[in-house]
């Protein structure tokens, strides 16, 4: 079976791959690299041993795309594809809402046209705005989004229900992503964000290997046990598992579905810190700085629905997630381009 991977050259994508490929499937990535090196797919088939086909471009391309589904004969499609900064999405609000409401359109359209009707989604728990309970549960309302990046996630959650709703042929998964981090075990694929990290634990392993001076803690006053910013970090592989899990259900179930991934742990900035400085070794200094514009107290799943319907669960623990980061920021001080 074959299957498009958008956004495949991407953190999570790249490490989905790997999964698909070691699972059996034969994979096609469409990726227009604007946040991603085409190094990753080389390193994927360096880790499972098989070949994956490459197509340079970018989903909002119909042409291309109807070229594409003429071209092979894809049973899904996994859509990972879409611009992911909170800060740069409140600035270029448009630019967002183009590239990741108007190309899962765009997407979903040629999907159409060519007969597949299969689609695993990237969304976020950041849906869920900020919940007055925990753990998240996926019937929690949604919607509370303070930001262009989350309303898009949310406004094609919208756009797919409608579409599975109006055609019974769709079969689609919602997945809500909480915090994913860490990297293959191999360390050969990981996260390279594109200039200082907005993320928590590319931020401390930068600080580690001397590319960043110091950690801010944004905050230390919110309701949580140390006062610091409490999330459900997930490691990217356990992630990537998932999405197998959600293609195999699929396969027998229609209409669109919603499940959290995540390990159902809340873990605190400084909880992070110091599991990272056991891992490693290294002292990562920090200092409290005032919170960050949009950041909640906490965040963390309740992932027993995923457990029950996917058979699908996160295996690796916290150390794992701090070892296998730290193995990809050392083997790759500078991401993929200066390895
Ligand atoms: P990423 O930036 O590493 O990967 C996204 C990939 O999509 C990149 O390779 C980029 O080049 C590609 N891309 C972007 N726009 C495109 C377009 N118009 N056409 C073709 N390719 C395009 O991000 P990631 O962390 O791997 O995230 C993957 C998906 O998961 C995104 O949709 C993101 O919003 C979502 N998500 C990520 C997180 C997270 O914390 N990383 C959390 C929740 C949801
Ligand atoms: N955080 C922090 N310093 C940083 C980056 C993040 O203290 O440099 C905190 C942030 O306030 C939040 C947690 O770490 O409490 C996770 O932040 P991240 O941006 O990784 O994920 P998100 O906020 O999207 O859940």
């Amino acid at each position: 079976m074959v299957v498009l991977v958008t956004g495949g050259a991407g953190y999570i994508g790249s490490h989905t791959v790997v999964e698909l490929l070691k699972s059996g499937y034969d994979v096609v990535v469409l990726d227009n690299l604007s946040n991603s090196s085409a190094e990753s797919l080389l390193r994927v088939e360096k880790i499972t041993g098989r070949k994956l086909e490459f197509v340079h471009a970018d989903i909002r391309e119909r042409r291309k795309l109807d070229e594409l589904f003429r071209q092979y004969d894809f049973s899904a499609v996994i859509h990972f594809a879409g611009l992911k900064a909170v800060g740069e999405s409140v600035a270029e609000p448009l630019r967002y809402y183009d590239n990741n409401v108007g190309g899962t359109i765009t997407l979903c359209q040629a999907m159409e046209a060519a007969g597949v009707f299969r689609l695993v989604f990237s969304s976020s728990a950041t849906v869920y705005g900020e919940p007055e309970q925990m753990p998240i549960l996926e019937n929690f309302t949604v919607g509370g989004v303070t930001n262009p990046y989350g309303r898009s996630k949310w406004i094609i959650e919208q756009v797919l229900e409608d579409l599975s709703c109006a055609d019974p042929r769709w079969s689609i998964a919602l997945l809500r992503y909480f915090n994913p981090v860490g990297a293959h075990e191999s360390g050969m694929i990981g996260e390279d964000p594109d200039g200082v990290p907005n993320n928590l634990l590319p931020y401390i392993t930068q600080v580690a290997v001397g590319r960043l001076q110091q950690l801010s803690v944004f905050g230390d006053d919110y309701s949580t046990k140390d006062g610091t910013g409490v999330r459900d970090y997930i490691h990217v592989c356990d992630l990537a598992s998932g999405h197998v899990k959600a293609l195999d259900f699929l396969e027998n179930h229609n209409g669109a579905q919603v499940w959290n991934l995540g390990t159902g742990h809340g873990y605190s900035v400084l909880d992070m810190v110091h599991a990272f400085e056991e891992v490693s070794g290294c002292k990562v200094d920090y200092k409290i700085e005032p919170r960050r514009t949009g950041d909640i107290g906490e965040c963390w799943s309740d992932p027993s629905k995923a457990r029950r319907e996917l058979g699908w669960q996160a295996q690796r623990s916290l150390h794992t997630m701090m070892a296998d980061a730290w193995r990809w920021q050392q083997q790759n001080p500078h991401g993929y381009e200066h390895s």
